[in-house]
């Protein structure tokens, strides 16, 4: 983002501020403009990642043939539709043709696909189309649980209410009993 840029976005914060009723000289709102514009550049960071950099460095199996599931990766993201977060935990699976990866690289690929502007169903869905390009494995599995703030603190208003979407491909779609392992899997942690 260039100087100018910045300025505009700052300058964007503080008409927002001053639409509720604010004044946006007083003291705890003076840095605000600066604050809110740096957190949603940290929150959008995921646009300068590349997911087939992150999943580059691909090593041999060893023969291992079965699914491999990271589970519990927690992420916070952005809702397109309101700006306002939504947080939860993604687990992710693929069943090897032959190739694995280094396990700190499916956090770092949920990562990529969460600090951007999203709507959950896509983001599960880019996760799992990514790790399918890359990775080419037989099969992959994402499973989401998030909660919403969009729904939690405005519109229905319901905090304890959450958002769970899964993806399959391949052989995890296809297989019947794979499948119900992937998903068992994310139900008993
Ligand atoms: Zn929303």
């Amino acid at each position: 983002m260039t100087g100018d840029n910045l300025e505009a976005a700052r300058c964007g914060v503080r008409s927002l501020l001053e639409a509720i009723g604010q004044d946006p000289s007083r003291e705890g709102l003076i840095d605000t403009p600066k604050r809110v514009v740096g957190a949603m550049l940290e929150m959008t960071e995921g646009y300068g990642m590349n997911p087939k950099e992150i999943l580059e460095r691909q090593f041999e199996g060893d023969g291992y043939q079965d699914l491999v599931i990271v589970r519990g990766i927690r992420f916070a993201s952005l809702c397109e539709h309101h700006l306002l977060p939504f947080v939860g935990t993604a687990s992710v699976a693929y069943l090897p043709d032959r190739r694995v990866v280094g396990l700190s690289k499916i956090p770092r690929l949920v990562e990529c696909f969460a600090r951007r502007l999203q709507l959950q169903e896509r983001m599960t869905h880019q996760i799992a189309s990514a790790m399918n390009e890359h990775l080419k494995p037989q099969g992959v599995g994402v499973h989401v649980t998030a909660t919403h703030q969009c729904m939690a603190c405005r519109g229905v208003r319901q905090p304890d209410a959450d958002m769970v979407t899964t993806t399959v491909l391949g052989q995890l779609r296809e297989s019947a009993s794979l499948k119900a392992e992937f998903i068992a899997a994310t139900h008993n942690r």
